[in-house]
């Protein structure tokens, strides 16, 4: 399939995207695909005002008969499913099997979602007060700001849209400059679905392409009170602040630095596939890729020369083609970076291979790598930041304490695993004393995380949870009640007040 027909699979508007202000360019062959229209900076405020007025309709709509939009969204999906999937492989160069798994995780999360509209559940408190009853309610909380990262274009926005949606708010989403096509397909197939109700508010979704200067302006509006921004340290740094500033709530999903700890129990065949496709899938470009490895000093020598092995059978290439398992990198600056970074490495004394730039022939424009593997030497602390590239980083270790400390002392705290056969190291692991990232894996790889649970990491990751789990309240206020069904007016606390 190539771009035009894509483009007429999911019915976006070819002329529009032949005639906008911002290039779009396949990270596959770094050809031009289309052009999208940047919204105008003094649009941003109209767009809000009337996101806050579908609000202000949406939040009275009982929450099963929002819950009736998203069921009929997640069929949309469904049905365009193979084609939105090969528009994000076109767009961010993920291969085609994650980029329909992109599609299937929206897919999931709209079922969990529907499910969940009859299930925003609230507590009744004992009260200390004869004739009182306290109710913890969740209310819906009003425009909800999305800013999403180039690598994962659809899912991130669908795991806030579809809860914050049968929670009862509008959305305005910001995806990245680099992926807007996919953004325009999303908002399309929401609109249909939307058309087929007769109480979907008008600007119930919105979308906003543009860069920094535009997500700012979103970012600044008061009149959005839950800002969920996705993407690198850099930008939650950013953002984080400008929310705070003006006492918004932010869900932050930054970038991680993700390890798997190899213990002498492990399933080594189990280990080297799930290294494998946590290290080189998606050209290591998940905020879950695994980017650091310790390997206990017994098997060293039995899994790292294997997994060397592995890496040399992976197929590199066009990220449409089936046999293809590592797409390209999303432009230049990602494969500066990897060099970057591997110089690095290679002056404290890592042993690199792989790392290569691969079919300059075939794609002069695109940037196809070859993963690489470095070999560290002992360390006091492990590499620090995260580079958005296939590198992985191996150190060996002798005892399992210091392992789970190396791996800990770093600043984010998305992604971790563990592989092992031995209760009391997985039961270490998963303890307080163990990882200290908001996912905590045990026989499985860092990334591909299911939609059931809560994601999300701790320190510079950021420390917001969305998708599964009470996720959900991030989307709500709190609203606590106290009713007084007697006729008198007891204090708290005892206190007497006569008058
Ligand atoms: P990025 O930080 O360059 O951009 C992310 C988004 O933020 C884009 O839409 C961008 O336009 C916007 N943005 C940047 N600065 C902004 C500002 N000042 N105000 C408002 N918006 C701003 O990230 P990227 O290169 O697109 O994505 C890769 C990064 O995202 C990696 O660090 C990766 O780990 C992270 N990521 C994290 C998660 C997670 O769930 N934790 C998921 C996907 C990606």
């Amino acid at each position: 399939m190539n771009a035009s027909e894509i483009f007429g699979q999911l019915g976006l508007d070819l002329n529009a995207l032949e005639n906008g202000d911002l290039p779009v360019f396949s990270p596959i062959d770094g050809a031009e695909i289309a052009t999208a229209t940047m919204t105008q900076s003094d649009s941003v405020a109209e767009i809000v005002a009337n996101s806050k007025s579908a609000f202000r309709n949406w939040r009275s709509v009982p929450a099963p008969k929002r819950g009736e939009l998203i069921r009929l969204f997640g069929n949309k999906l469904r049905e365009h499913k193979s084609a939105l999937g090969a528009l994000v492989t076109l767009e961010c160069g993920k291969i085609l099997q994650e980029g329909l798994g992109e599609v299937q995780e929206m897919i999931d999360i709209c079922d969990f979602a529907v499910g969940l509209s009859r299930q925003l559940y609230g507590l009744v408190i004992a009260s200390e007060r004869e004739g009182h009853r306290i109710t913890e309610t969740w209310q819906p909380i009003g425009p909800v700001g999305i800013i999403s990262a180039f690598n994962f274009p659809v899912a991130v926005w669908a795991w806030n849209t579809a809860i914050a949606v049968v929670c009862g708010n509008s959305v305005v989403w910001k995806p990245s400059e680099k992926t807007p096509i996919t953004a325009l397909a999303c908002q399309k197939l929401f609109l249909e679905a939307a058309s087929e109700l007769d109480y979907i508010p008008e600007h119930l979704s919105q979308v906003i392409i543009g860069s920094t200067e535009v997500g700012e302006l979103l970012v600044n509006d008061s009149r959005v009170p839950v800002i969920s921004a996705t993407g690198s340290c850099a930008m939650g740094r950013k953002v984080g602040p400008m929310v705070a500033q003006r006492f918004g709530r932010t869900i932050l999903e930054l970038g991680g630095n993700n390890a798997i700890i190899v213990a002498p129990s492990a399933d080594l065949d189990m280990a080297i596939r799930a290294i494998l496709f946590g290290a080189v899938g998606t050209a290591g470009q998940r905020c879950t890729s695994t980017r650091r490895l310790f390997v206990h000093e017994d098997i060293y020598e039995q899994l790292v020369p294997a997994l060397k092995k592995s890496y040399q059978g992976i197929a590199i290439g066009n990220p449409l083609e089936q046999s293809t398992l590592v797409g390209p990198l999303i432009g230049e600056q990602s494969y500066l970076a990897m060099q970057q970074a591997l110089e690095k490495a290679s002056s404290e004394g890592g042993i690199i291979s792989g790392g290569q730039r691969v079919l300059t022939d075939s794609h002069p424009n695109a940037f196809y790598v070859e993963p690489a593997i470095v070999e560290m030497p002992p360390a006091e602390r492990s590499v620090q930041e995260e580079t958005f590239a296939p590198i992985l980083y191996i150190y060996k270790y002798s005892d399992l304490e210091t392992a789970i400390e190396l791996q800990n002392n770093v600043p984010q705290g998305l992604s971790s695993a563990i592989f092992t056969n031995d209760l009391r190291e997985a039961a270490l692991f998963t303890s307080e004393c163990g990882s200290d990232c908001g996912l905590a894996n045990v026989n499985i790889g860092t990334s591909g995380a299911e939609i059931g649970g809560a994601f999300g990491g701790e320190k510079e990751t950021g420390g917001g949870r969305e998708s599964g789990s009470d996720a959900w309240k991030g989307y709500m206020r709190r609203s606590t009640s106290t009713l007084n069904y007697s006729s008198e007016l007891p204090l708290a606390q005892g206190i007497e007040f006569n008058f």
